[in-house]
């Protein structure tokens, strides 16, 4: 029996003349197929979350727009964008069950944010504004690419092997005060953090950018994928 792995999916709204629709981009489905589970999509549905903590056998957090800034303590700046609070109460909730339950997890680009904030940490709200633009972490176009140094020792560092990294890179958010019982595992070169653990448990693994986009052109970030069929088979 392969592993179910849950897939968290966006709200599409305001469309005119369209219904409102659940979205998951067809990547992270192949991803988690290449890598040998059963994806499923899961929209969000708050109350949830423990109902479906007991039937899936792992939890991916896909991309999307920002969490609310009120869920961590701040006023929202001027460029925060998609605010989705059902899928923010739904994906925290998911979050602090997997995590309570030591259950295995990825969360990719916007997850590694949720995953830092159901733990009590917090976000810069515009890398632009308030790091540097030195580093181009978000173009308009496209997508820009980076390198990002990994931490010695961490798991990540034993997935993809060696001490760097070429990532892309869509994100004008990312980890400002780090959760308690996360560890950071990757930085970029203007210090913005770009992966987390948790070390002691078993798989849960936050990167801010985009592998599921990478894997056509570059095979070693697979091991991400396996990394959490291989733990959810557990
Ligand atoms: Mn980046």
């Amino acid at each position: 029996m392969r592993p179910i792995i849950g897939v968290t999916m966006s709200l599409q709204s305001g469309i005119p003349g369209q219904s409102d629709y659940f979205a998951l981009y067809r990547p992270y489905v192949a991803a988690v197929e290449q890598a040998g589970g059963v994806p499923v999509g899961l929209p969000a549905q708050p109350e949830a979350a423990a109902d479906l903590l007991g039937r899936l056998d792992g939890l991916l957090l896909s991309g999307g727009g920002d969490i609310a800034p009120d869920l961590y303590g701040q006023e929202p700046h001027p460029k925060t964008r998609l605010v989705d609070r059902k899928r923010d109460r739904f994906e925290l909730a998911l979050v602090r069950e997997w995590v309570k339950a030591g259950r295995p997890l990825l969360a990719i680009c916007r997850g590694i944010q949720v995953l830092n904030v159901a733990l009590g940490g917090t976000l810069i709200q515009d890398i632009p504004d308030q790091v540097s633009e030195l580093v181009v972490h978000q173009v308009s176009e496209g997508e820009a690419r980076h390198p990002v140094r990994l931490r010695p020792g961490s798991l990540l560092a034993a997935l993809l092997g060696g001490e760097e990294l070429e990532v892309n890179s869509y994100h004008h958010q990312a980890v400002q005060v780090l959760a308690p019982g996360l560890a950071v595992v990757a930085w970029a070169a203007d210090g913005v953090i770009e992966a987390v653990e948790r070390p002691g448990a078993p798989f849960v693994v936050g990167v801010q950018w985009h592998p599921e986009r990478m894997l056509e052109s570059d095979g070693r970030h697979l091991p991400l994928f396996r990394g959490l069929v291989e733990a959810a088979k557990g």
